[in-house]
C-alpha cells in the first residue's frame, strides 16, 4: 500500500506542476497531492498518509503555514476526495458500530449540494465521539 501511495502522490504532484504552477508550489511545501481545494482553503495528502490544511486568513497577506490535519478533518476530507479517487478508500477509518451520526448535517456529510459539512467534513459521522 505504501509503495502505491506513493507514487500515486507522486503522479497526482506532476500533474499538478504542469496545470497549476502556482498551486503546485504551494504543496512542494506541504510535499503532498492537492486533496481538496476551495475558497479559503487547501487540503494535501502526503505519500505517508498524513494529511495537511492550508487556510487562507483573508485579512492577512501572509501565507498560512500548512498544519496537519485534526483526526476528523482528515477521514472526512479522505472520505470527500475517495469519490473522485476510489484508490484513497483504504485509508478511510472504518464507522464503528457505536458512532452517532453528525448532527449538524443529519449524517448525510454535505450541507447543500458540494457544500462540505464543517463538523463532520463529509464523513457523516463523528471520529472522536466514537473513540
Ligand atoms: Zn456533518
Amino acid at each position: 500500500m505504501m509503495d502505491t501511495l506513493d507514487a500515486f502522490v507522486r503522479d497526482r504532484l506532476a500533474e499538478t506542476a504542469t496545470s497549476n504552477p502556482g498551486l503546485h508550489a504551494s504543496l512542494q511545501e506541504a510535499g503532498g497531492m492537492l486533496l481538496m481545494g476551495t475558497m479559503g482553503i487547501e487540503v494535501a495528502l502526503k505519500p505517508d498518509g498524513s494529511v495537511w490544511v492550508r487556510e487562507e486568513d483573508m485579512a492577512s497577506t501572509v501565507r498560512q503555514p500548512w498544519r496537519i490535519a485534526s483526526v476528523q478533518e482528515r477521514a472526512g476530507f479522505l472520505n470527500d476526495a475517495s469519490e473522485r479517487w476510489p484508490e484513497l478508500r483504504p485509508l478511510i477509518p472504518a464507522r464503528p458500530s457505536g458512532a452517532p451520526s453528525c448532527g449538524r448535517c443529519n449524517g448525510s456529510g454535505y450541507i447543500i449540494q458540494e457544500i462540505i459539512c464543517p463538523s463532520c467534513r463529509s464523513l457523516g459521522w463523528l471520529v472522536e465521539s466514537a473513540a
